[in-house]
């Protein structure tokens, strides 16, 4: 489904990605896992058309993306829920989701409410809770309304950067089982994960990530059986 072939990319002279060429499958899960400053964000943020690679080719079902405008990339069928979750505070739960996709919907507001009782479905927390400020929700429900808002332009390819940072392990359990609820709708996932152990139990495929360049690829089970990660990104409990 989404294919990438000896990708550069630099943020002025820092090299951020180097010579990275990776694979996913059509509905398939993919953690991506590694230090700060590996570039798993600027992998994401360059598949998403926030970054011009320099070199390189990102392929989506078969067709070159490389280089396009983030609107055009959301358009094909890409979605990137980014670390920041980036919602608008001061705007209600339903606006927030509204402004998910907004070219969808300009003609068929039908669609648009049925979309959003669907997202509300796969998140129920956030039922009842549509007129309230998006800013006075916690952690983790601003979290899942930044997911169904990154859900309302209908990926094919749902990315997400650290999804779970700041929030307690329960909330990160809930976020990772919507995950691979998610999955089993047919939406192809790439997760970039700081928390590898809760990465790991949802991820089917998993790459790690050292200085812009890809150091172990694999299927999960493969991964968590290799002593070197173990040691190097998992810890030893
Ligand atoms: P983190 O988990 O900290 O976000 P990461 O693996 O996502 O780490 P990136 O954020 O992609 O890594 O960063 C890769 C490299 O590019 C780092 O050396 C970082 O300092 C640099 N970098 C990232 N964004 C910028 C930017 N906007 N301008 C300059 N350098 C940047």
């Amino acid at each position: 489904m989404l294919r990438i072939k000896n990708l550069g990319v630099y943020h002025g002279y820092v090299q951020a990605i180097r010579e990275l060429s990776l694979e996913v499958k059509e509905g398939e899960l993919l953690a991506v896992l590694g230090a700060n400053g590996a570039g798993k964000s600027t992998l994401l943020g360059t598949v998403a058309g926030l970054y011009k690679p320099t070199a390189g080719e990102i392929i989506f079902k078969g067709k070159p993306i490389t280089g396009q405008k983030p609107e055009q990339v959301v358009r094909q069928g890409i979605s990137l829920v980014p670390e920041k979750r980036e919602i608008f505070s001061a705007l209600s739960v339903l606006d927030n989701l509204m402004l998910g996709a907004f070219h969808r919907y300009r003609k068929n507001k039908p669609v648009l409410m049925n979309d959003i009782q669907e997202i509300l479905e796969l998140f129920p927390a956030l039922k009842g809770r549509e007129s309230d400020q998006a800013g006075s929700l916690s952690g983790g429900l601003q979290q899942m309304l930044a997911i169904g808002r990154g859900l309302m332009s209908r990926p094919a390819l749902l990315m997400l950067d650290e999804p779970s940072i700041g929030l307690a392990p329960l909330v990160v359990r809930e976020i990772m089982s919507i995950l691979v609820k998610l999955k089993k709708t047919g939406v192809t996932i790439i997760l970039v994960e700081q928390n590898t152990k809760s990465a790991l139990k949802v991820a089917d495929s998993v790459l790690v990530m050292e200085r812009g360049g890809i150091t172990h690829s694999g299927n999960s089970v493969d991964i968590i059986a290799d002593s070197s990660i173990q040691e190097a990104y998992l810890g030893r409990a």
